[in-house]
């Protein structure tokens, strides 16, 4: 699917250490390919590409530490921005009570969709108000009775014969009776979007001035949700858009197109049957699902906070004159304890990333307290230099630091091994090594 397509591009883009134009356009290509089968609307997987494309190539993603980290961010950045960048709620402003008016073609889920929007309000402290506009299907009207007294809101009870516009003028002043303030209209659909359909929806659009109109589409018909979408819009000037049956194996098409073709948002997905299987639409937390890592929003937040660039090119200036002192060392854990390990930290210094003993060294929490505070614990000349620290100094900052001389000599240990690392990747030259080890 997606994801994993998605996954593997940037599994490569991120193992690289430098990239270039062509390795950048190389990736974008297979992102083209794994958006147009899944039915993202040729038209702006092209935009989508262009953007992503000017952006990735700038001098500030290829000459950066982690350029491969800055494309990802680059695509998750984008991938939100088409899907209408924030979170768009219903309108529910207007003089109470307000109406939200459901439409779309028949079995796209506008019934369903009633009483989980029913639900949602609930929780809201809203008081919704359920009502039957389908008068073509006696089986409609008997389906949200049911599922209004599962959900416990109240559904208008409308006289056999009333036509839909009635009924919704009626169901407002049945609601206000009832202490009810959001009506929730579900009206008719049809296997194919006709005028006869359109000419209804507009009548009960023109009667009671809805707060908001919502498209209901099935997800899994991917561009045909979305032409759906367009059409309903231009006749109604919907307010936005619920995709219903996110939770079948739909390919992610029409969440990606509906906000770029249409100019409407996707306010809501529905992802199951029941009546509590309906999930706010958040742009960004699709972009990162769609990505397949749930953790991409953390990721980016190490990618830009953590890996100061300066203060990385600053390490490794420092490691390449042999400087790095065991203050260094202390700042370096600092900073590690945002990172995860050590590990995770080597990686970001180019070279560095092949370099086999640094994964081993992975430290937790509160091995890097106790590390910090050893180092506390020395003197300034006992950081700079570190061959000065013998038995009896070992002791006096165990001590001080509250912790034992075997942890004074493990420190002591792991400092010298990177420092004759170190050496030993100087002897060859650092940069030499950070790019030529690169594939
Ligand atoms: P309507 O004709 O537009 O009112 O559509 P319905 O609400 O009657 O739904 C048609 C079918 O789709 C029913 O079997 C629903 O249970 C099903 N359905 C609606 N929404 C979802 C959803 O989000 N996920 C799944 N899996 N099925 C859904
Ligand atoms: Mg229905």
């Amino acid at each position: 699917n997606l994801s994993d397509k998605l996954n593997s591009v940037f599994k490569k883009l991120k193992g690289q250490g430098t990239l270039t134009e062509k390795n950048i356009d190389d990736g974008l290509k297979e992102v083209r390919f794994a958006l147009l089968e899944a039915d993202v609307h040729y038209r702006i997987v092209k935009q989508f590409i262009a953007d992503i494309r000017e952006r990735a190539v700038g001098a500030d993603v290829l000459e950066s530490l982690t350029p491969g980290q800055q494309v990802i961010k680059i695509v998750y950045e984008e991938l939100t921005r088409l899907m209408g960048e924030t979170r768009q709620d219903l309108n529910l402003t207007g003089q109470a009570p307000v109406s939200v008016m459901l439409v779309g073609l028949q079995g796209s889920g506008k019934t369903t969709t009633a009483a989980k929007l029913a639900v949602y309000l609930k929780k809201q402290g809203r008081k919704p108000f359920l009502v039957p506009a389908d008068v073509y299907r006696p089986a409609a009207i008997d389906q949200l009775k049911k599922l209004g007294s599962q959900v416990q809101v109240p559904v208008f009870a409308s006289d056999p014969g009333m036509n839909p516009v009635d009924i919704c003028r009626q169901a407002r002043v049945a609601a206000q009776q009832q202490g009810c303030n959001t009506l929730l209209l579900d009206t008719a659909g049809r296997l194919h979007i006709d005028e006869a359909l359109m000419e209804e929806l507009v009548g009960i659009k023109q009667a009671v001035s809805p707060s908001d109109i919502l498209l209901v589409a099935d997800a899994m018909t991917g561009q045909d949700a979305v032409n759906i979408a367009q059409s309903f819009n231009e006749r109604l000037d919907i307010g936005g858009v619920i995709l219903s049956k996110m939770d079948g194996d739909a390919r992610g098409g029409a969440a990606l197109s509906i906000k770029a073709v249409t100019g409407r948002p996707i306010k809501f997905v529905g992802v199951g049957e029941k009546t509590n299987a309906l999930e706010a639409f958040h742009p960004d937390r699709m972009a990162s699902s769609i990505l397949g890592m749930g953790d991409v929003l953390s990721f980016i937040e190490k990618a830009q906070s953590v890996v100061d660039e300066k203060k990385a090119a600053d390490l490794e200036r420092k490691l390449r004159k042999n400087e790095f002192t065991l203050e260094d060392f202390r700042d370096q854990m600092t900073q590690i304890r945002k990172m995860g390990s050590i590990g995770d930290l080597m990686k970001m210094i180019p070279g560095m990333g092949k370099v086999k003993q640094m994964k081993d060294m992975e430290v937790d929490d509160g091995q890097l307290s106790r590390i910090e505070a050893i180092i506390n614990s020395m003197t300034a000349e006992e950081r700079r230099r570190h061959a000065i620290i013998n038995g009896s100094r070992r002791k006096r900052i165990a001590k001080g630091s509250g912790t034992s001389v075997q942890e004074v000599n493990r420190l002591l240990k792991d400092y010298t091994q990177v420092m004759k690392m170190v050496k030993k990747i100087n002897k060859g030259g650092m940069r030499g090594l950070g790019r030529g080890m690169m594939p």
